[in-house]
């Protein structure tokens, strides 16, 4: 007791000081913590269709499209959050984005989309869909471009390239032009991932397959890695791989 009224003031003192220098800590984390957030950068992945409007189906098991675009895109926003980037969904569930199902619900829909991409200010922009084709012989993962946008085009070169990489490459493609909404709505790099064809069966297999399909996720997530990591494509040198 006799000690603790004679140290009385120096352990207030030192616990003063250790109370500031706490708060301080925390202030600078949190500071840091901000900082690091505005330099996270954004990626919008958009799972083509819902509600109403399946797309296209497959031939043997009458699987939804817009269900498989949901899937492609669950497993791409686990890749890019593990390596630090910031993931916005444009639909996060089976619904459509386009509130009733009235007329013009497809207009309303795409608008939505647009709207949630410009609002992200994102790096870029991936569109998940699966292809079909009167031909059932045609197969492989199909990449589009805007034509008038060279990044839209480089990011598109980087899907293709690591898609044809793929040990289950079907068909070697070149990326294509395209003339669609999601590509022309925003000057962000975008493109459209066509992962396959649900009017072939042996890639229906592959598609409706969850082991092909995180497979397939990483395949398209490590294009995407290529694409932000070269400055040019970013604004500036972003190391994507020293970010937490
Ligand atoms: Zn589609």
């Amino acid at each position: 007791m006799k000690f603790f009224h004679r140290y009385r003031g120096l352990l207030g003192g030192a616990a003063l000081l250790l109370a500031v220098a706490f708060a301080l800590g925390v202030c600078f984390f949190a500071l840091d913590r901000t900082a690091a957030e505005a330099q996270r950068l954004t990626v919008v992945l958009d799972a083509g269709h819902g509600g109403i409007d399946g797309g296209v189906t497959g031939v043997k098991t009458g699987v939804k499209e817009s269900d498989l675009n949901l899937s492609v895109v669950f497993l791409l926003q686990e890749r890019f959050e593990e390596a630090g980037f910031r993931v916005v969904l444009t639909r996060k569930t089976e619904a459509g984005l386009y509130g009733l199902a009235t007329p013009g619900f497809k207009k309303r829909d795409m608008q939505k989309r647009a709207e949630i991409i410009c609002g992200a200010n994102p790096a870029l922009v991936i569109s998940v869909h699966m292809n079909f084709f009167s031909l059932p012989s045609r197969r492989g993962a199909q990449v589009f471009f805007r034509e008038d946008s060279e990044s839209s085009k480089r990011l598109a070169c980087n899907l293709q390239s690591s898609l044809n990489a793929m040990p289950d490459c079907a068909r070697r493609s070149d990326p294509l032009r395209g003339d669609y909404f999601i590509l022309n709505c925003s000057e962000y790099p975008s493109a459209i991932v066509e992962c396959g064809f649900l009017s072939n069966a042996e890639d229906e297999a592959l598609l409706t397959d969850g082991g092909y399909r995180k497979e397939l996720a990483g395949a398209i997530a490590a294009g995407a890695m290529t694409f932000l990591s070269s400055p040019a494509n970013t604004g500036g040198g972003v190391d994507i791989f020293s970010r937490g």
